[in-house]
């Protein structure tokens, strides 16, 4: 028998769970069909099995593989209970442009990865110090211009709140004896007086023409809509910080911690949104210029990635970064090309595209491996390498 679909390692599945590493073989619109319709996966075997068991030639020639659903009963449904009920997000848009495929798996079937316990320090805890230890400092400096001569008191603030927050950070996921975890903490309570070095040299730099104003500013809830587009889709988000600066303009911050934020020409030409759906959302919602949106690599590295209106350059002391500087013309063509691919992700949702499409970048740290069919198709059915076929 031919297997479609197996389920394994990376993923957990509710039902499945209870038919081990088997191959399971089941039919895409069945799946689907009956996933909406809240069954378990084990039934859904069965009910593919059987099916294929009495049509096996039918399934051979249809293209299953291919990441088409062409059902429209089923698209209708999908769409009610997938689409409409939940807004698109950064990371769920991010999924889709880089491999429908995998954002089918997470969104459409709701498939999570494991969460196991290793020997090492899991990265989103890690992470989530990182974040609270930048936000709980900047917190208590809202509307402030950092001040140089107070470097020392500034260290010892962020580390007793670099001490407080790995206090209370919880260490089961890590799944390493508390000696260790005590010790590699110890490193990034340290590292966390870098990013007060980095704010201090940047307030210098610029000669305090910014300040934080905004810190987990959230967007796409009850309280501040927000859609892109003549299609109005539904986005939310939440930036981790804001800074006004010359004349109100906006400073768009993402601390990423972990692997290395996405390049200036990646995030220009939106193969990651994340950055560009922040300006439109905050232009929007908030009424002002924004002059720039940046990734913020904490602890100690700074602002290392972003694009800026070119009159800014001077006030993000962008020295001699070049490929994210962009001139009025290449903003808007920045703004539009974030507001096309919103868009054409949901129309690609909406009409059953989702194809997988594999890339080194993509493929690396996908949860979905044991279960992608980008192996089954043959080279000339694949889409260009990260693409998306237009709908
Ligand atoms: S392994 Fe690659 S092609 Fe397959 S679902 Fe993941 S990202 Fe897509």
């Amino acid at each position: 028998m031919r297997s479609l679909w197996s389920i394994g390692r990376a993923c957990s599945v509710g039902a499945a769970c209870g038919l081990g590493r088997a191959l399971v073989a089941v039919e895409p619109e069945t799946v689907l069909w009956l996933s909406v319709c809240d069954k378990g996966f084990a039934e859904i075997a069965e009910a593919w099995h059987e099916r294929q068991v009495l049509d096996r030639t039918g399934i051979e020639a249809s293209g299953h593989f291919r990441g088409r659903i062409s059902c429209g009963e089923l698209l209708e449904e999908m769409a009610g209970i997938k689409l409409d009920a939940r807004p698109w997000s950064a990371h769920s848009l991010n999924q889709y442009i880089r491999c429908p495929f995998s954002y089918f798996c997470r969104y459409v079937l709701g498939i999570e990865p494991t969460d196991s316990v290793g020997d090492d320090v899991d990265a989103r805890d890690r992470g989530t110090c990182l974040h609270d230890i930048a936000k709980e400092f900047m917190e208590s400096h809202i509307g402030e211009v950092l001040d140089p001569a107070k470097a020392d008191e500034y260290a010892e603030e962020i580390r007793e709140i670099a001490c407080d927050v790995v206090g209370r950070t919880p260490s089961e996921r890590s799944g390493i004896p508390e000696s260790v975890w005590d010790a590699y903490f110890a490193g990034i309570i340290d590292a966390s007086q870098d990013f007060v070095a980095r704010e201090l040299e940047f307030a210098e730099a610029t000669s305090g023409v910014w300040r934080p104003a905004y810190l987990e500013w959230s967007f796409g809830s009850r309280v501040r809509e927000f859609a892109i587009g003549e299609r109005r889709v539904p986005v939310t988000g939440r930036i981790d910080r804001i800074d006004v600066g010359p004349g109100g303009a906006l400073a768009i911050y993402d601390y990423k911690s972990g692997k290395k934020a996405p390049s200036a020409r990646e995030i220009k030409e939106v193969a990651d949104i994340q950055l560009g759906l922040y300006a439109l959302a905050a232009e929007h919602l908030l009424g002002a210029e924004v002059a720039g949106v940046w990734y913020w690599q904490v602890p100690s590295m700074g602002r290392t990635e972003g694009v800026w209106k070119i009159d800014y350059h001077r006030d993000f002391n962008a020295g001699r970064k070049r490929t994210g500087k962009l001139d009025s013309d290449e903003w808007r063509a920045f703004t539009e090309l974030v507001e096309e691919a919103a868009c054409r992700c949901d129309e690609g949702a909406r009409q059953g595209m989702y194809p997988p499409t594999p890339s080194d970048d993509a493929c690396r740290y996908c949860d979905f491996p044991d279960i992608c069919r980008a192996v089954e198709l043959g080279a000339g059915d694949l889409p260009e390498e990260g693409g998306v076929e237009d709908v």
